[in-house]
């Protein structure tokens, strides 16, 4: 198995000149493939997220039956990337079927996968149960302080509190240049066309600095994912003004006391820290099925409203901020799909309860 620390090949091929005006449109979501902890369901599969941006596909975590849950809805696309949060086996059993898949399909490009310390030791089990695959497996190791650079935004893991080594992640885009004032870069003497470009590019033109023809650099969008996590410092830190939060919540307030035993949250925990950190938008999942799913979302509503429980194939779509707020699209197969507002569904309570 050819192992190496080394990402700087991975690049992806949609934001194809990093240009603004290309960015502006950019698709940035997560599919969620399972949204049950530790036991499937018939309704909720085991941990596995799918971020889509522009053309990347990076699947976080990897319960098993991931495989086959994607190819029941989105398909299984070939993924740019992979991370794990931790080891514990609802997080990465589907590893295997899935890495021999992919072989089977005859997948050739190099695929990175990434975890805590101790990522190497499972993928030798991993591979051990798939058989060798065809394509290069980068397996890199990743601890709190890393940042991962991509085409326009980073990927950083973040220490959380569980049982052994556990990480959430954030994934951030960069900033955006601030917005074009034509008027502004006429009065200046610039010439419509080629010149508008240029200086919107970065170009000095004629003494013309762009800065003096864009408004403030805009915030790209940030995206925090917990894992298995006890609240924490440290991931509240992270989620710090996100525009969505996906924290889990194993338990109700009732057994707030075995949340911690076993290094999980309460709903009404997760929403505490999506209130702290001021996020736009929080999506609880790792749910059990020890308790009624209203009662989860009523006690995280009564602390942060903003707050969904994503369904298997649900989706969160994150527009940028000037084109409006984060919005869960409930799955169906019917080419309408229906847009769910937090609001919206405090209103609408029972119809959402699962
Ligand atoms: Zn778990
Ligand atoms: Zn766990």
């Amino acid at each position: 198995m050819p192992v190496t620390g080394s990402i700087s090949h991975w690049s992806s091929s949609a934001d194809v000149d990093g240009d603004w005006q290309t960015q502006g449109g950019m698709e940035l979501s997560i599919f969620f493939a399972g949204t049950g902890g530790s036991i499937p369901t018939a309704r909720r599969g085991l941990p596995s997220m799918l971020v889509r941006r522009g053309g990347d596909r990076i699947l976080f975590d990897c319960g098993e039956g991931t495989q086959r849950q994607l190819v029941s809805s989105v398909g299984l696309a070939d993924l740019t990337e992979i991370y794990l949060t931790h080891f514990h086996a609802d997080h990465w059993l589907g590893l295997p079927g899935m890495l021999k898949t992919f072989d089977l399909r005859g997948r050739d490009r190099p695929l990175a996968i990434h975890g805590p310390v101790g990522l190497r030791a499972l993928l030798g089990l991993v591979l051990r149960m798939a058989g060798n695959v065809g394509y290069e497996l980068d397996v890199v190791e990743l601890g709190p302080g890393d940042v991962l650079a991509r085409d326009g935004y980073r990927i950083a893991p973040v220490a959380v509190s569980h049982r052994g080594t556990a990480l959430g992640y954030v994934l951030y885009e960069d900033e955006r240049p601030g917005v074009f004032d034509p008027d502004a870069a006429r009065r200046l003497g610039l010439r419509e066309g080629p010149e508008f470009g240029r200086v919107q590019r970065g170009e000095t033109i004629r003494g013309i600095s762009p800065d003096q023809v864009l408004g403030p650099a805009r915030p790209g969008r940030k995206l925090v994912l917990s894992g298995d996590t006890r609240p924490c410092e440290s991931l509240r830190i992270a989620a710090h003004r996100a525009d969505v939060l996906v924290h889990e919540a194993t338990f109700a307030q009732e057994e707030r006391d075995r949340a911690h035993d076993n290094g999980h949250s309460t709903a009404e925990q997760a929403a505490t820290i999506a209130r702290d950190a001021e996020v736009g938008l929080l999506a609880l999942n790792h749910v059990s099925t020890r308790h009624p799913l209203g009662l989860l979302r009523d006690e995280a509503r009564a602390v942060f409203p903003a707050t969904v429980l994503p369904r298997d194939f649900d989706t969160i779509e994150i527009p940028f901020a000037e084109r409006g707020e984060p919005t869960l699209i409930r799955w169906s197969h019917a080419p309408e799909r229906m847009a769910e507002q937090p609001a919206a569904a405090a209103a609408a309570a029972s119809a959402s309860a699962s």
